[in-house]
């Protein structure tokens, strides 16, 4: 360590390709001089790596994804192994042309969840803002391919006016994920006002950046940068490293200036075939992450849209990565494994069983190891019925789900379309037992007191409130 520097900042490596041998460091390590000298077409490619009839016949495609390298992350490819997990990433092949079965264009229905062009609301409290087109390199999986890379489109001052304007009118949005595209590849000027007129809305919380400038365009990490971008705390940052291979000392040092700005730092990581779908490479990730203070956030399962089909490796694989990590390296080192859920249904975690079984006083768990325990519970715990430190709910209705359930204020979640399914379309005097009339439900959550005002069931006190029904 240095006196006055926390952490000190890793020496850069100026090793290059033969092509860029002559460009003088200054050069190399302006984030200027990278973007404009990135590498796009056949001949560029050709110049720098042995290309392999199927990255030719992919180069050549007129159909492709936007090609684009910045000089410093080709330099990182081996240019003599068609299987080097940076290269696969960012080289067009024959095979990412080839469809699959349930390619979709939006595979996370993020259109049909815009209230406001390039605003995705999901979740209950967040919100997802696409503020840019444009990236620093392309990567041939991008789950955005329908409208990242296109150099004519980009969303407008209206269209970022329009999605501010969304959020502020909506109290209920506590967390902003600025993403694209990548947001560090906007003028600053742009990014700067963006980021304070997000700041100035009182019920946003925080604001995070997801971007993969860090690990494509290390060199635009500047001071300058980061000192714009410390003054909109609580600031998060999720960079997107796959392989153990981009953990450059150039990242590690744009990573030391962010996380010395007081940033906490996360990683995403798409799980692909040939290029990190061992758990041992998935582990020597997350240990060279943490050692540059970037917590292993997400490993995503490949989505379901059109370049990716290469990459898409079965659920088996992720969940056999998660068995070789958890027990066998610190927590800090794991990432979620999350299937982002096809036409808008958000992630959802996906991890072993490591509950075997439970009963009313007892639940067994097997380990790492595959050692079985019982933890015994306590013989007479209630959960409280009401929170006594609650902060003001801003919880927009139709989003409970199954946390309803348990809180009681359900019994069922329905289908809309469930009840006319399953009453094989008799009507509602009809349908209910023993030819009575039955209480007609809401499509979708049936609350207690619908229940408790229904003719066929019965509801067992306790207290003030009912604590089960059974459904006749
Ligand atoms: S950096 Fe992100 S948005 Fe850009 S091409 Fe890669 S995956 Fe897509």
């Amino acid at each position: 360590m240095t006196s006055g520097t926390p952490y000190e900042l890793p020496d850069v490596n100026s090793w290059r390709p033969a092509v860029w041998a002559n460009v003088p460091d200054e050069q190399w390590n302006d984030w200027r001089w990278q973007m404009s000298n990135r590498i796009s077409t056949y001949d560029e490619f050709a110049r720098i790596i042995h290309l392999t009839p199927e990255e030719a016949e992919g180069l050549k495609a007129e159909t492709k994804f936007r090609t684009e390298i910045t000089p410093y992350f080709a330099s990182l490819i081996d240019p003599d192994d068609p299987e080097c997990p940076v290269r696969q990433q960012v080289v067009p092949h024959s095979r990412e042309l080839a469809g699959f079965e349930a390619m979709m264009r939006d595979s996370l229905g993020e259109e049909s969840h815009s209230p406001v062009p390039g605003l995705v609301h999901r979740y209950p409290d967040r919100v997802l803002m696409l503020v840019t087109t444009q990236c620093a390199s392309y990567c041939r999986y991008c789950t955005r391919s329908r409208i990242v890379g296109d150099a004519t489109a980009t969303f407008s001052r209206k269209q970022h006016d329009a999605q501010i304007e969304y959020i502020a009118s909506h109290p209920q949005v506590r967390d902003v994920l600025l993403s694209g595209g990548d947001p560090l590849t906007l003028p600053p000027k742009v990014l700067e006002d963006m980021l304070r007129r997000l700041r100035a809305i009182p019920h946003l919380d925080i604001i995070r950046i997801g971007s993969r400038v860090p690990v494509f365009l290390p060199q635009r990490i500047t001071d300058e940068l980061v000192g714009m971008l410390r003054q909109f705390h609580p600031l998060w940052l999720n960079i997107h490293v796959n392989h153990p291979k981009e953990v450059t000392p150039e990242l590690a040092r744009a990573c030391a200036k962010l996380a010395d700005a007081g940033i906490p730092l996360g990683n995403q990581s798409v799980l692909m075939a040939g290029v990190n779908d061992h758990p041992d490479t998935i582990k020597a990730l997350c240990h060279a992450l943490v050692k540059i203070r970037v917590r292993p956030y997400y490993l995503y399962q490949c989505d379901l849209v059109a370049g990716s089909g290469q990459f898409r490796t079965s659920i088996s694989a992720g969940l056999e990565i998660m068995e070789a990590l958890r027990g066998h390296t610190s927590g800090y080192a794991i990432p979620v494994y999350a299937v982002d859920l096809p036409g808008g249904g958000g992630k959802v975690p996906v991890l072993p069983n490591y509950l075997i079984s439970v009963s009313n006083d007892r639940a067994v768990f097997r380990n790492f190891e595959g050692y079985i325990a019982t933890y015994v519970q306590p013989a007479n715990y209630q959960r409280p019925k009401r929170n006594k430190w609650t902060g003001q709910s801003t919880e927009e209705p139709g989003q409970k789900g199954v946390a309803s359930l348990l809180a009681g204020e359900g019994m069922v979640i329905r289908p809309e379309d469930w009840t006319g399914t399953h009453t094989r379309g008799r009507d509602d005097d009809q349908a209910g037992t023993g030819g009575e009339a039955s209480h007609v439900l809401k499509p979708d959550i049936i609350s207690v007191e619908d229940i408790k005002n229904a003719r066929n069931v019965e509801i067992a006190p306790n207290g003030d409130e009912p604590v089960w029904a059974r459904l006749n």
